[in-house]
């Protein structure tokens, strides 16, 4: 089912998240570093982890001013926000790279106590089927919900459901969102 599913709605890509993560944040009052890290598996390649990495410090922008990475993004907050860090090993969060076929591209795990998270995963799924395109798209998706956005019912919103082809990049509404989550 999933690879026509995929077909007929033509160049959408599925995410999925199992529960809602609104209310949920990172606590970094001490420290405001995230590791993450790309679980060396069978699916694992320097050349993917580099290129996860490189999506995730982009400091550009698109013309009309959405943002391609998220540490780039989040330093545009005059706020004390969490920023990425790559690693190797035990990290904050976890990505694992998968080849299975499901109907959505990927998940992301929040594990939180009292609404504080203290781990999160990330899985890829369909790894091969991503180009660099896709694979940074849902990379970016499933980071916003580690951030701890939900979905946004816009279809133009990177955090739509179906992550939007033409426009998957981290907009001010989306900084908002987060400004939100973690301003007091
Ligand atoms: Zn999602």
């Amino acid at each position: 089912m999933g690879t026509q599913w995929k077909l007929l709605l033509g160049l959408a890509i599925i995410a999925f998240i199992p529960s809602a993560v609104f209310a949920e944040k990172w606590d970094i009052s001490q420290n405001n570093t995230i590791t993450v890290s790309v679980i060396k598996n069978e699916h694992f390649d320097y050349f993917k982890e580099n290129f996860i990495w490189q999506g995730l410090e982009a400091y550009d922008t698109t013309k009309d001013g959405k943002y391609y990475g998220w540490n780039y993004a989040l330093q545009s907050l005059d706020h004390r926000v969490p920023q990425f860090s790559l690693t190797q090993g035990p990290a904050d969060i976890e990505i694992t790279l998968l080849n299975s076929s499901l109907p959505y591209s990927g998940l992301a795990k929040t594990y939180s106590e009292n609404n504080t998270i203290n781990y999160a995963t990330i899985t890829v799924f369909e790894i091969d089927e991503l180009d660099k395109h896709e694979l940074l798209m849902v990379m970016r998706h499933e980071l916003g919900h580690v951030l701890g956005l939900g979905h946004s019912h816009d279809p133009h919103d990177l955090m739509n459901h179906k992550i939007p082809y033409y426009t998957p990049y981290i907009s001010d509404q989306n900084l908002d969102d987060i400004r939100k989550i973690y301003v007091p």
